[in-house]
Parts: structure tokens; C-alpha cells; sequence
């Protein structure tokens, strides 16, 4: 019989870079037998390098792990899996082509090693049995059809059941929730609930205020890679936990604002903006929004990851289905049905994955830059390239790109440049509106900076500016107001006077922001 008073898993002094990076410091972690331990932190705090090291997915670490008191490395997932130690990522990993109980039968496989053969008849029982025992309610019928034809709830939940095929004692959940509604995250709880009473210890990330204080018997959070605090769920309010999250320093962070004014007219103006979800059986990502900005305006999107604002962006550039609700622009309507038709009234977006949807890897810096404006230099359908260089290097050079010539590859340049030229590019169509998402994500703290100074620069004599950004400094620092998202609705909205990074957080999190917290 383990010692209960013993934790399970140790870990100490962990330490981890990627490159010149150091991401995680000399972090301590334990975890008891039958316990919800929440890993909790803002986006970028190291909380999933944390586990992918637990999971045998990074190996080059320092520091200690202990299971049952021994040391262990694991230096692979199987080796991981193993031991006792299951984990479900973000991104689930069925594959859809093959049946349920096939997928539960190569979760078995990759726990034993290579060499179990594949038996249809004792793998459909022991899926059953698998189901049955996670209080899923699945037929062998069911479970002889192909993964892929499930809603993402059932494919959870199967992910869970093909984890703890084998004799589970730790089970690492990394964000579980971001992909559910309502009702499946109450079986998931169910069924974390069904675990712990086996004595299976649970880490649990989330950085859901209401989640957290559901589930966990105690939170540790991380801060810039940093173990920043531990304690029980009853001793640890959310006002501590938040503090802890972001520190303290962040709420006095000096301010150099735009100078939108009151009294400017109005840009854009957005009323009870509805944006479907592609699958009509999950909720709205963007629930009846309204709100105006201004000329000369920067308005800030707060919110977590999945609050909507990057949808909200794609609606107002034309680029998502089914949007419902009225948009105006300068006092006209407007109702973009592409991004094309969004560019024509003025407006532009800088999206969040430059290498996904902005950037061209494979053609020059400076045709990156004129793209978006590319009919502008063309006369009587011949590109007129002198102009359109000439408009290339006027705009590098306001932006501070650096690279050693404009016709080398975009790809050749540091993150912080390529953003620059993505900017460019939106800058050189005159936007009256300009939208951004994360617009330094991935961006080194001096590209950084000039970002922001552009920015203030350019909505001086009357562009519009709608930033999304989960990063807090950079709401502070740029934004006149700041609106806030939790699931697709306006949870709150900030004048910049006297907003601070808990207030946006707390809000963001689904939290009053002046309640009392519920366990002080
Ligand atoms: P969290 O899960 O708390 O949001 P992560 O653990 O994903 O944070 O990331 C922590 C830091 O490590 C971030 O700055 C991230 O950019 C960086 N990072 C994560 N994975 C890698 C990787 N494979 N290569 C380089 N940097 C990484
Ligand atoms: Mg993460």
C-alpha cells in the first residue's frame, strides 16, 4: 500500500529552455494520491511545458521527478504512459478513420510497447469494459463506428478512456474544457470526480476562474515560468490567485495613451453582433456585442484565449459566415460579405498567425508589404513596379523594418521584422479602421515598443484602431478603453483611467469585478 501522506509525483527544481530561451525556472510541483491539483497562469507562463516534460515529450530538462519516490526520466510519451502517467492534450489525437474500439486498443498498444497484437474480439470487450467503467454509455455498435462521426464531447471522453487503458495513477489535463459546452464539461467532471475516488491524482490546467474553484483541491500558479504561489482551494480566494497570476506591478504600468476623444466622430459601430459557430450545435463564439470606436481611438478586445475576439475581428473583415447584427462605418451601414469588399470601405486586419494567414513566406519583403495594395499600382492593367517600390520602401523604412535588401524573402527576416512588414502592408492601404490581433505575438520587446509607437502615431490624426490582445501590458499600454470578453459577450468595459490587469483578468475570467471573493 503507497503512503497517502506521500505525493504521488515530485517535481523539483525543474528548469527548461528552448533555445536561449528559459521558459521554466526552478520550478517545485507536487501531487497527492486522488487530488485535483490546478496548474493555473496566464498564456505564456509555461504551464504546457510543464506537462510535456511530465508526459516524456521534452526530455532536456533540469531538475528532479519522483513517482512513488523514485527518480524517473521519461524519454519518450510510451515511456511516460508506462509508468502510470496519461495525458490529454489540447488537440485530441483519435484518428477519426479508425473505430472507438480500435483507437481504445492503440492507447493499450502504446502503453505496452510495440508487440500486442491487434485482436478485434478481445479489443471490442475491453473497450466495453473501458466505456462502461467511465459511465459512458456506448454500444459495441457505437464503438465499432469510426471515431471521426462523434461530437468532440464523445471524442474527449474517449481520449480519457483510451489514457487510462492501462493502471492510470496520474492523469494530466491541459486546458480540457476550451473545446466543450456546458453540459460536457459537467460529464468530464463527473468522471474526474469517478478517477480521484479510484485515487488517480489529477493535474489540471485551466485558467477558468469558475472551473478551478469547482474542481481543485489545490492551485499552484506559475508566473513567467515561475512557480509564483501554492495553496488549498478554501485558503486561496480569487483575488489572490489573480494576483499571483499577474503580479502586482502590472496595475501601475505607465501609460502613454492615444488621444481619441469623446467628442470624435464616430468610426465604426457594431450592434448585437452574433457569429455562429460552423457547427450549428455549438454555441454563438460571438453573442450579441455592441459597441462604437472612435476616430483616433485604440479600443481594446480582452479576453482569454477562445473569448471570441479573434471571430469578432474576422466578422468585421468580412471573413465569417452567418453574421448577424448591424455594422456601421462613419455613420454609413456596412455589411462586408469578404475581405476584399472590407479593404474597399477602409478597414484591415492584422491577424493573429502571420505565417498561417498573413504572411507570403516565399516572395519578397517588398511585395509582402504592397500586397494588399497591389491594384493601386497598377495602370491599364500593367503592375507599374517603380511605384510599387517606391511604396515598399517608403513604408520599411517608417516601420523600421530591417533587412539587408527588400528583395530578399520574407522568411529570411526575424519575427519582430516580418510583423513590421505585415503592418506595412495594412498601412499602406490608408485603412480608416485598423483591427489587430495579438499584434506582437512572437514579437522581441524592441520591435515591440516601435509597434506601439506606430500605432499611437497613426490614429493622431484619426485612424481607428480594435486590438485583441490576452497580453495585459500591452492593453495598458495602448488602449483608451478596453472591452472585455468571456464567452462571447461583453463582460465588461474599462475607461482607461483606473484600469488595472486584475480588473481586465477578473473580468475576463467570468468574475464580478467588484464582488467579494467567495472564500475570503
Ligand atoms: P502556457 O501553456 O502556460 O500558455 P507554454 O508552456 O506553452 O505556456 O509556453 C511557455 C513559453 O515557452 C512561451 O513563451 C512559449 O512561447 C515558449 N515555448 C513553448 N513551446 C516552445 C517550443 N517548442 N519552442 C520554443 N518556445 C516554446
Ligand atoms: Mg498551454
Amino acid at each position: 500500500m503507497p503512503d497517502p501522506s506521500k505525493p504521488v509525483l515530485k517535481l523539483s527544481g525543474i528548469g527548461k529552455s528552448f533555445g536561449a530561451t528559459r521558459v521554466l525556472h526552478d520550478v517545485d510541483f507536487d501531487l497527492r494520491a486522488g487530488e485535483v491539483h490546478v496548474l493555473a497562469g496566464e498564456n505564456g507562463a509555461g504551464k504546457s511545458t510543464l506537462i510535456k516534460i511530465l508526459a516524456g515529450i521534452h526530455h532536456d530538462y533540469d531538475g528532479m521527478i519522483e513517482l512513488h519516490g523514485s527518480a524517473v526520466r521519461f524519454v519518450s510519451p510510451a515511456a511516460a504512459s508506462r509508468h502510470g502517467v496519461a495525458v490529454i492534450h489540447q488537440e485530441l489525437s483519435l484518428v477519426e478513420s479508425m473505430s472507438i474500439a480500435d483507437n481504445l486498443q492503440l492507447g493499450r498498444e502504446a502503453a505496452r510497447g510495440a508487440g500486442w497484437w491487434l485482436n478485434r474480439r478481445t479489443s471490442m470487450g475491453r473497450a466495453v469494459a473501458a466505456c462502461r467503467e467511465l459511465g459512458l454509455n456506448l454500444s459495441e455498435a457505437d464503438l465499432a463506428r469510426p471515431a471521426g462521426e462523434f461530437p468532440v464531447a464523445v471524442k474527449h471522453q474517449i481520449e480519457i478512456a483510451k489514457a487510462l487503458t492501462g493502471d492510470v495513477r496520474v492523469l494530466l489535463l491541459d486546458e480540457p474544457t476550451s473545446a466543450l459546452h456546458h453540459g460536457e464539461v459537467e460529464r468530464l467532471f463527473r468522471l474526474i470526480g469517478c478517477l480521484k475516488t479510484r485515487g488517480v491524482g489529477v493535474i489540471y490546467i485551466s485558467h477558468k476562474m469558475d472551473e478551478i474553484y469547482r474542481i481543485a483541491d489545490r492551485i499552484t500558479v506559475l508566473r513567467d515560468g515561475r512557480r509564483i504561489g501554492c495553496g488549498d482551494r478554501t485558503t486561496c480566494p480569487p483575488a489572490t490567485l489573480v494576483q499571483w497570476m499577474i503580479g502586482r506591478e502590472l496595475s501601475h504600468h505607465n501609460r502613454s495613451r492615444s488621444v481619441g476623444s469623446a467628442s470624435a466622430p464616430v468610426a465604426l459601430t457594431v450592434t448585437d453582433l452574433r457569429v455562429p459557430h460552423r457547427d450549428p450545435r455549438r454555441p454563438d463564439l460571438v453573442r450579441g456585442v455592441s459597441f462604437t470606436v472612435r476616430a483616433g481611438e485604440v479600443v481594446g478586445l480582452a479576453g482569454l484565449q477562445g473569448c471570441g475576439a479573434s471571430e469578432l475581428l474576422r466578422a468585421l473583415f468580412g471573413e465569417a459566415g452567418g453574421v448577424t447584427g448591424t455594422m456601421g462605418l462613419g455613420g454609413d451601414p456596412y455589411r462586408p460579405s469578404s475581405p476584399r469588399e472590407a479593404i474597399a470601405r477602409g478597414l484591415a486586419l492584422l491577424t493573429a498567425d502571420r505565417k498561417a494567414t498573413g504572411l507570403v513566406p516565399t516572395i519578397s519583403v517588398e511585395r509582402n508589404i504592397t500586397l494588399a495594395a497591389l491594384p493601386r499600382f497598377s495602370r491599364g492593367g500593367f503592375l507599374q513596379r517603380s511605384v510599387e517600390r517606391g511604396a515598399a520602401r517608403r513604408q520599411a523604412a517608417a516601420l523600421g523594418v530591417r533587412c539587408a535588401s527588400l528583395a530578399q524573402s520574407i522568411s529570411s527576416l526575424s519575427g519582430g521584422n516580418q510583423q513590421k512588414a505585415l503592418l506595412a502592408r495594412w498601412r499602406e492601404t490608408g485603412p480608416r479602421v485598423l483591427l489587430l490581433d495579438e499584434p506582437t505575438r512572437g514579437v522581441d520587446i524592441g520591435a515591440k515598443h516601435e509597434i506601439y509607437e506606430r500605432i499611437r502615431e497613426w490614429v493622431a490624426p484619426g485612424m481607428a484602431v480594435l486590438m485583441a490582445s490576452t497580453e495585459m501590458s500591452e492593453l495598458l499600454a495602448l488602449c483608451d478603453r478596453v472591452l472585455v470578453l468571456h464567452r462571447g459577450e461583453l463582460a465588461a468595459e474599462f475607461a482607461s483611467e483606473g484600469v488595472t490587469a486584475e480588473k481586465i483578468l477578473i473580468a475576463a475570467m467570468g468574475e464580478q469585478p467588484q464582488s467579494d471573493p467567495p472564500f475570503a
